[in-house]
């Protein structure tokens, strides 16, 4: 288990380092180098006390004081600049770890990012990160704390091998024995009751983070701006302060707990300091008076033997912080190892032109393909077979839950289906690179999102931005008086995220700005899901066959709840439990008195004071 754990802390900080090495090396060299001036002003003191005590020879002292000043400037303009250094390229470090993090994030299988348990791992080490500071850096804290407590180690050694060599040569007195057997021992006490004390800290400061995560997502709940219209129209203000109030107090009863026995151990560890203190100082003194070494020297010795046991216990903590760590380090990099078991497909799309002019000859076929979600028992898609023809306009309907947006998913790759294939010109859509099979797409989502970036930004979506094409897009889907009235046209912020002029659009304005997205991709084979949900049935029948004329002769796939929307459509799939069940045209579908003719007659009857007629609009 330590080996595993070991080698978890040691996977991590390579990695760490190979993000920013000139951050380790630097940092690394700062840790040692702030050891050395405390030790050099120990030493350089004790000097000057052994020649005032002794020589009394001013040139002597006064080069001895000279020396202690150069060497302290020299000392603390390294330090400065080490530590200007390292905080440099912290940052630098900072900002590619995060951006290592990140782009893992965006690079994680669809079906990855939707899981839970994905979710859910993210989420605990962002919050132990922000909020109790465990995690990487605290690994990387540690581990530049351990560089300097063993400089500092090292360096007091030396200075307590000095005073050793003394007691020895000048013979042992048994007083000596018994006071260097009492700091020993006071020595023992205090860092053993020091790394138990630190053990139940540590349960109890887990505690107690947890439940600043629990306070952190009330607190987000409450901040959200999607969230503050209902929260004020339901009244839920009250109830909300409650849950604050009750996560409040819990938090304050465990952090009184734990500083209550923070207070009582610390005072065990008081006396057994001050037991270590005392035999030290008698230890010491009682050599010097002994001519085991000079009256400056004593200085000397007590400061570095006190340093060698903070050294002891500070590279005990650090181990054991380390340690209680690990857990989150190896969160951390079960994140990173994640696998990306979709998108690794090499084949290239035979580049085409994308244009009016162009050819749009992209055949899709499904081969019995069915599909359960992640963790799922029931299959959200059930023997699926159907071949778009090309540009075809086919609608897919159904009511909600009946699969028509998995059937989506399946198609552009988010998930792989669980049996049967999916082709694309008669090969495996998973043979092609990701990104080239998602240029023969272009899709609105049902809960498609608008960034707060520009205008023209949103509608070109990371493709480079051709400004006349970008406003004949927001032209044909209507909004040309809108883009008028924009204080920097197609350059004006959304939203006021990042520019305080930016400008806030309604429901219906950002389902035109998506549908223009969709079209400036200009990509052949275009999918509609239910971006109109929101809108009447009359709107979304509108908005759809408006569409279905600019969208012209590419593939096209309409999805709707409403059957009327789609009536214009080539074909109709009528979707029923995650099966096709019925096929046809329109008035094929009427006639055959399927579920495509229930579906039709029930919501007819939504939309009609009059008694149902089973052929008109619904
Ligand atoms: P539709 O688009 O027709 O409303 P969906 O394709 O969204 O239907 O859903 C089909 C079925 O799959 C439903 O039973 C739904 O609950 C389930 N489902 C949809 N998304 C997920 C998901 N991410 N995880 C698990 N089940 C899901």
């Amino acid at each position: 288990m330590r080996k595993k754990n070991d080698s978890i802390n040691i996977r991590a900080l390579k990695f760490s380092y190979s993000l920013c090495p000139a951050y380790f090396r630097i940092k690394i060299f700062h840790a040692a180098a702030n050891m050395v001036l405390p030790y050099f002003d120990i030493y350089m003191s004790a000097e000057i006390v052994n020649q005032l005590v002794g020589g009394r020879d001013l040139k002597g002292i006064l080069r001895l004081i000279a020396i202690t000043l150069a060497g302290n400037l020299f000392l603390s303009v390294l330090q400065n600049m080490t530590s200007h250094l390292s905080n440099i390229y912290h940052c630098k470090f900072s900002d590619a770890e995060q951006a290592y993090f990140n782009h893992k994030t965006l690079s994680l299988d669809y079906a990855d990012l939707e899981e839970p348990a994905v979710r859910q791992l993210r989420r605990k080490i962002e919050e132990s990160s922000w909020i109790d500071g465990h995690g990487m850096e605290c690994l990387m804290n540690a581990f530049f704390e351990l560089v300097s407590q063993l400089t500092n180690l090292i360096l007091a050694v030396l200075f307590c091998l000095g005073m050793m060599i003394g007691i020895v040569r000048n013979g042992f007195q048994p007083v000596t024995a018994i006071l260097l057997v009492v700091f020993l021992a006071a020595n023992i006490l205090s860092i053993t009751s020091e790394k138990k004390i630190t053990d139940i800290l540590s349960v109890l400061w887990d505690e107690g983070s947890r439940q600043m995560m629990e306070e952190n997502r009330i607190s987000n709940e409450m901040q959200d701006y999607n969230m503050g219209k209902d929260i004020r129209i339901y009244g839920l203000a009250d109830f909300y302060k409650r849950v604050d109030d009750n996560a409040n107090r819990d938090h304050l009863a465990i952090y009184t707990r734990l500083r209550k026995k923070q207070f009582s151990a610390g005072s065990i560890i008081l006396l057994f300091n001050f037991i270590k203190i005392g035999s030290l100082y008698l230890l010491v003194s009682i050599s010097a008076l002994g001519g085991a070494f000079g009256a400056g020297s004593v200085v000397k010795h007590v400061a570095a033997v006190t340093r060698l046991s903070n050294a002891i216990g500070a590279i005990l903590f650090t181990l054991n912080v380390i340690r209680s760590n690990t857990p989150f380090v190896e969160d951390y990099m079960r994140y990173l190892d994640l696998p990306r078991k979709m998108y690794q497909g090499s084949l290239p799309i035979e580049k085409r032109a994308f244009c009016d002019d162009g050819d749009y000859d992209y055949k899709i076929e499904f081969k019995d393909v069915s599909f359960q979600y992640p963790g799922c028992k029931e299959y959200a898609l059930r023997h699926l077979n159907i071949i778009f023809q090309i540009g075809e306009h086919l609608a897919v309907v159904g009511r909600n839950g009946s699969g028509k947006t998995t059937f989506i998913k399946l198609l552009c790759r988010l998930y792989d289906p669980t049996e049967g294939r999916i082709l694309l010109n008669g090969i495996d859509i998973s043979k092609y690179d990701y990104d080239e099979y998602m240029r023969v797409f272009t899709v609105v989502f049902q809960d498609y999102r608008l960034f707060a970036f520009r205008l023209s930004e949103n509608v070109a979506a990371g493709l480079s931005m051709e400004e006349t094409f970008c406003k004949k897009c927001l032209v044909e889907v209507g909004l040309q008086d809108k883009l008028r009235e924009l204080p920097e046209g197609i350059h004006t912020y959304l939203y006021k995220n990042f520019d305080k002029n930016g400008v806030e659009i309604s429901g219906g304005e950002a389902q035109k700005i998506a549908l223009a997205r969709a079209l400036y991709k200009n990509a052949p084979f275009v999918i509609l899901d239910e971006p109109t949900a929101a809108l009447d049935p009359i709107s979304e029948a509108q908005v759809y066959e408006h569409f279905h004329e600019i969208v012209g002769r590419k593939t096209a796939v309409y999805i709707s709840h409403r059957l009327a929307s789609c009536r214009f459509c080539d074909e109709i799939a009528v979707f029923d439990e995650g099966r096709i069940v019925e096929r046809g045209t329109h008035e094929e579908l009427l006639a055959a008195e399927g579920k495509y003719k229930e579906l039709w007659d029930a919501q007819a009857g939504y939309y009609q004071s009059k008694p149902r007629e089973s052929a008109s609009s619904p």
